[in-house]
């Protein structure tokens, strides 16, 4: 039986790691990603900051092999649903199951100017941003979303703090201005819902971060260093950091069997998640979030893995459980100064009986910086170790 998985980031290596626990030597699973590591997101903000170094934010991915999970570091061209075939630089490889975690990709060239911005939504992008934010000496700093969905809808906010606290300890603040943009939005953090937007538009407002709702971004003029939106506002910038739109990972863009054309991202069932037609195809992560209305994070990533790693080794040990995945979310947020964490419930949402997730919000707490810190730690851990 071969199990055959996309993608090597957050939702494909935690699937892995499962099915190799849960399922031992009945099954060859493969994974295949261009990448040779597996990197965790989250530490990019750190990164820029200085605060960590690459290696702390990723794993080869041929660490799997000691679970016995081959991995295959090639990029997926196609993908053939009727034959159960998938296209790689080197390989056309079969499956009996099939898991897609290909995620988002970043397309700044769809906004003039946005390639010369540097953001830590990449790891080669951080790094860049990292030698800006070195020679940062205050001023005006824009911090923002270009169009929504994009990888973890907190973190431009989350930079907005760090870099407040980094002028704070440079003794710059009082010359250095905040503001964060949002294309939708009109309050900081909406989509938690209205009680967490309250709770954080008053800790915005402590620690001077100004706020600016739906402000879409036409183009950025680099040379001048003005952000131009689409009504002509100007924004004048000295240091900008902004999230480029996404899309889907080619080989689902490309491919109208496995493209939802109402998302633009995955097709899915929203309850089960697999493919409508094609039951034994998965998908999981960013690239089914637009789908299943959930935003992109690794947290939705990780328990949709436990998921359907649970379905398909039931289903090949003839247990079915009927288990529903785990709608609920927790975000842990550096601030800085102090730790943030929103946890919310989703389902009411996703099942369409409320128009926000269920969020609380516990704030102001040191502990939380740390927590989020351990968790880097735990993660490899889970996956590798
Ligand atoms: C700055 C930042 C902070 C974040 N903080 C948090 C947080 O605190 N909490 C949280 O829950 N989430 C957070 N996230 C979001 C989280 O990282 C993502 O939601 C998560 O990584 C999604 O997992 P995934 O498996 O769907 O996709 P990814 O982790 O993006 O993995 C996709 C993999 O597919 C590979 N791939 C893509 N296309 C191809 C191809 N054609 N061929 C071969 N390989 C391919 C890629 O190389 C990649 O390894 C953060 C993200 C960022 C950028």
């Amino acid at each position: 039986m071969n199990i055959l998985i996309l993608g090597g980031g957050a939702g494909g290596a935690v699937l892995a790691s499962r099915l190799a626990k849960k399922l031992g030597e009945k099954v060859n699973i493969t994974v295949v990603d261009r990448n040779p590591y597996h990197e965790f997101r989250p530490t990019y903000l750190w990164i820029s900051m200085g605060i960590r170094e690459p290696d702390h934010a990723r794993r080869p991915l041929k660490l799997l092999e000691k679970k016995k999970i081959r991995f295959l570091n090639e990029e997926v061209l196609s993908i053939d649903l009727a034959n159960r075939q998938v296209k790689t630089t080197n390989n056309v490889l079969n499956y009996d199951y099939l898991a897609i975690s290909l995620g988002a990709e970043l397309v700044p060239e769809k906004i003039k100017g946005l390639d010369k911005i540097y953001h830590p939504w990449e790891m080669d992008t951080s790094l860049k941003l990292r030698e800006e934010i070195a020679r940062f000496k205050g001023g005006k700093v824009v911090i923002g979303s270009t169009r929504l969905p994009h990888r973890c809808p907190p973190a431009p906010f989350e930079i907005a703090f760090m870099i407040r606290y980094l002028a704070e300890q440079r003794k710059i603040s009082d010359k250095t201005e905040i503001k964060v943009i949002h294309p939708e939005w009109t309050k900081p953090m909406e989509g938690f819902g209205p009680f967490f937007a309250e709770m954080f538009s008053r800790l915005m407002e402590q620690y001077k971060i100004e706020f600016i709702g739906r402000w879409i971004i036409d183009h950025v003029d680099t040379e001048n260093k003005v952000i131009i939106s689409d009504k002509g506002e100007k924004l004048n910038y000295d240091l900008a950091i902004l999230v480029p739109p996404h899309e889907p990972s080619k080989p689902i863009k490309n491919n109208p069997d496995l493209l939802d054309s109402g998302s633009g991202y995955m097709k899915v069932d929203k309850k089960t998640l697999n493919h409508p037609t094609y039951k034994e195809v998965y998908g999981l992560g960013d690239i089914i979030a637009p789908t299943i209305g959930l935003g992109m994070a690794g947290v939705f990533a990780h328990f949709q893995a436990d998921y359907i790693s649970t379905r398909i080794a039931d289903e090949i040990n003839g247990v079915y459980m009927q288990l529903d995945w785990n709608k609920t979310g927790v975000c842990v947020m550096d601030l800085g100064f102090i730790g943030a964490g929103a946890f919310c419930e989703f389902a009411e949402m996703l099942e369409g009986r409320a128009k926000y997730p269920d969020c609380y919000m516990l704030g102001g707490m040191s502990i939380l910086r740390v927590a989020k810190m351990a968790f880097e730690k735990y993660w490899f851990k889970d996956i590798f170790g």
